[in-house]
C-alpha cells in the first residue's frame, strides 16, 4: 500500500496533525530526531521512526519518495526546516506543507517551493484577536492578505430586519454566504434577500478586510 502521509518533527503542531491522521485512518509515518518523540507515537502512528531529516541519505533510506503529503512540523530549528524541505523539493514528493516560524521563514518556504505554507500561531493569534474585540465575531478566517470570512452573530441592529433591508451587499460590499438560524439545527447555505434575521442568528460573511470591518462597526 502505498502510504498516504509523514509527519516529520513530533512537537505539539506535528503531533497533533499526525495524532488527527490516524484517527481519520490515515496510514501515516511519524518521524522525529527524539526517541521519546518517536516512543509517543509508536502506538498511534502506523509507523514511528528516529531519523534526522536534514541527511538526505537518510531521506531516500525512509523511503520518503513513496509518500505522497510530507508535512514537515520542526519548530525552532528553522535551518533543518528549510533543509528538510528543499530535500523532499528534490526528491519530488508531490505535496509538501511547512510549518513557519515567522515572516522570514515562511518567504524562504515559498520561495523554495513549499506547497503549503502554514503559521498556526499567527494565524490562531488572528482569529482570537477578533472575536476578542467584539463577542459577536464568532470566528474568522484569512483568505488573503485583505480578504476574509467572518462568523458573526446577528444582534439588536439586525433583529427583525432582511437582508434586503439591511442591503448589506451595496452597503459595504461585503456578502452574506449562509446562515445558521438560531432554534434551527441546518445551515442554510442560500439566504434569500427576504429572509428575516433574528437576534443570536449566525451569518457566514465573505468580503474585503476593510469592508467587513466598515460592516462590523456599523451592524455588528
Ligand atoms: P511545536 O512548537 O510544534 O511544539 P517543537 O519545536 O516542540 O514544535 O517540535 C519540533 C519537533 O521537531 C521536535 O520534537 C524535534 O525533536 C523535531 N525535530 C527538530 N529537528 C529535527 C530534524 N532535523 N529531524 C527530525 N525531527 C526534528
Amino acid at each position: 500500500m502505498k502510504r498516504e502521509f509523514a509527519v516529520i518533527g513530533l512537537g505539539r503542531f506535528g503531533g497533533s496533525i499526525c495524532r488527527e491522521l490516524s484517527a481519520e485512518g490515515m496510514d501515516v509515518l511519524a518521524i522525529d530526531i527524539h526517541e521519546d518523540k518517536v516512543n509517543e507515537f509508536k502506538n498511534i502512528a502506523a509507523h514511528a521512526v528516529i531519523a534526522d531529516t536534514t541527511d538526505e541519505n537518510v531521506l531516500k533510506e525512509l523511503g520518503i519518495r513513496n509518500i505522497d503529503h510530507v508535512i514537515v512540523a520542526i519548530g525552532d530549528n528553522i535551518q533543518a526546516s528549510i533543509l528538510t524541505t528543499l530535500m523532499l523539493k528534490e526528491l519530488g514528493i508531490n505535496k509538501i506543507t511547512v510549518k513557519a516560524q515567522n515572516d522570514y521563514h515562511e518567504k524562504v518556504l515559498n520561495k523554495i517551493g513549499a506547497d503549503q505554507v502554514v503559521h498556526p500561531e499567527r494565524d490562531m493569534g488572528k482569529r482570537i484577536a477578533h472575536s476578542i474585540i467584539s463577542t459577536n465575531i464568532l470566528d474568522h478566517l484569512e483568505l488573503s492578505d485583505d480578504h476574509s470570512i467572518v462568523e458573526v452573530k446577528a444582534g439588536e441592529k439586525m433583529h427583525g430586519r432582511t437582508l434586503l433591508k439591511l442591503d448589506i451587499r451595496a452597503q459595504f460590499g461585503c456578502n452574506v454566504v449562509a446562515i445558521k438560524e438560531a432554534n434551527e439545527n441546518g445551515i442554510n447555505v442560500s439566504p434569500m434577500a427576504d429572509q428575516i434575521l433574528h437576534r443570536e442568528d449566525i451569518l457566514i460573511v465573505i468580503g474585503a478586510d476593510k469592508d467587513i470591518s466598515r460592516f462590523e462597526k456599523q451592524l455588528v
